[in-house]
């Protein structure tokens, strides 16, 4: 007990929270790498070629997971991200297939113990406050889930964590309270929607991350990550004369590449080539009408949009002879959930560059077998006869690099 005491008053001496961790505020610009490793490309039931939501977005050296469904830590070993990188994790929702892996990724994340015999000391259940909480970012109970279990599983961790809940005015204002966890930072926030969405909820000079309600079954939300404005091609023809003219240091083409106007000795102004548009990439969770998040998601780079049923007659062996395009479109709406033509229109009406499907049935197999293919290829197919371009479906362990709009 005298233990748990100790480490329950060190919980306080948490900073408040950081808008700029160690690493962000060293990000460069343009961010050198920006790309998605799709952990779990299943919907609610997993299957032995995909598994639960997750999917991870390297940011720089840094990685940020999006979901966290069951197994998300295992998916994270077989893949080429860097647990051990993850700085920010974005709930979309808290259904289990997309939360269920949270705790057994936390603890081992943040060096989770089991406590220790009465009257032994655990070096491991000493909290470093020295360094920045994992910043986790969800809707209303995800801090309740979050301690819950690791409350009733006896889990306490060795690195500091903070939970910040996305609240919308119909959220019910009564709810459970579970005392803080022992590494958990009291200065999660809860952010109130403003004009029908979270604005940056998270910012740094490089890039920023904002958030708006989708439609679902459940309180659900899409996250908008947007790269801040890139410095300009520069042609150093058009200011080396200039520059070797008045005798002016080279080094004069940094300030000149960062989009800054420069004067010289003799009065002449240089003007910088100006910033360009950063990369956007918006990263859906389960619905079946997204359209909130529109004005967020606009000329998205790179959408992320769910595809849970299809209709293939002809193509799925296990369709009914009963359905028509129709029906599976209604009991996908009816379940929260969207078909690959619903995504197709979706990405072309907010004007997106490239579309990725995911969080399929688990009748639709994820691995490289001829029928997969067919079956995968036929989805990409119906979505794409939607959106005008083609369409790619997500596989497990499957990365895209989200390109300049050049
Ligand atoms: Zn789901
Ligand atoms: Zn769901």
């Amino acid at each position: 007990m005298t233990c748990c005491r100790r480490l329950i008053q060190t919980v306080y001496l948490f900073g408040r929270r950081r808008t700029m961790s160690s690493s962000s505020a060293s990000r460069q610009s343009p961010i050198s790498s920006l790309s998605v490793t799709f952990l779990g490309t299943a919907s609610a039931q997993p299957s032995s070629t995909r598994n639960h939501s997750a999917l991870g977005l390297r940011v720089g050296g840094d990685v940020w997971l999006f979901d966290c469904g069951e197994a998300t830590q295992h998916q994270l070993q077989k893949s080429n991200l860097k647990m051990g990188k993850i700085e920010k994790i974005f709930v979309t929702h808290t259904h289990g297939d997309h939360i269920f892996g949270l705790i057994p990724l936390l603890a081992s994340c943040l060096n989770g113990a089991g406590g220790a015999a009465d009257g032994a000391e655990d070096a491991r259940t000493q909290v470093d406050t020295t360094i920045p909480p994992l910043e986790i970012y969800g809707p209303p109970g995800t801090r309740a889930y979050v301690r819950g279990g690791l409350k009733y599983t006896h889990s306490l961790l060795g690195k500091p964590y903070v939970v910040h809940e996305l609240r919308s005015p119909s959220d019910p204002q009564e709810e459970e309270v579970l005392p803080l966890g022992n590494a958990e930072s009291p200065h999660g926030q809860d952010i109130p929607q403003v004009d029908g969405c979270w604005k940056n909820i998270f910012t740094d000079s490089a890039i920023s991350v904002s958030a708006a309600p989708i439609k679902h079954s459940v309180s659900c939300v899409g996250f908008v990550v947007t790269e801040a404005p890139i410095p300009g091609k520069i042609d150093p023809k058009k200011y080396i004369p200039d520059i070797k003219r008045t005798k002016t240091p080279i080094s004069v083409m940094r300030q000149l590449q960062q989009g800054e106007s420069v004067q010289l000795g003799d009065g002449t102004i240089l003007h910088g080539p100006p910033r360009r548009k950063g990369r956007k990439v918006v990263i859906l969770g389960d619905t079946y009408d997204p359209s909130p998040i529109i004005p967020l998601a606009e000329d998205a780079d790179l959408l992320i949009h769910e595809a849970t049923n299809a209709h293939l007659p002809g193509i799925d062996p296990n369709t009914k002879e009963i359905d028509t395009y129709a029906s599976v479109e209604e009991r996908a709406k009816s379940r929260g959930h969207s078909t690959p033509q619903m995504a197709g229109a979706f990405a072309k009406r907010i004007r997106a560059r490239k579309l990725v499907l995911n969080h399929f049935s688990a009748r639709y197999p994820g691995d490289e077998t001829e029928e997969a293919n067919k079956i995968m290829d036929a989805i990409a197919e119906l979505a794409a006869k939607e959106f005008g371009s083609s369409v790619t479906c997500a596989k497990d362990f499957m990365s895209v690099d989200v390109v300049f709009n050049d």
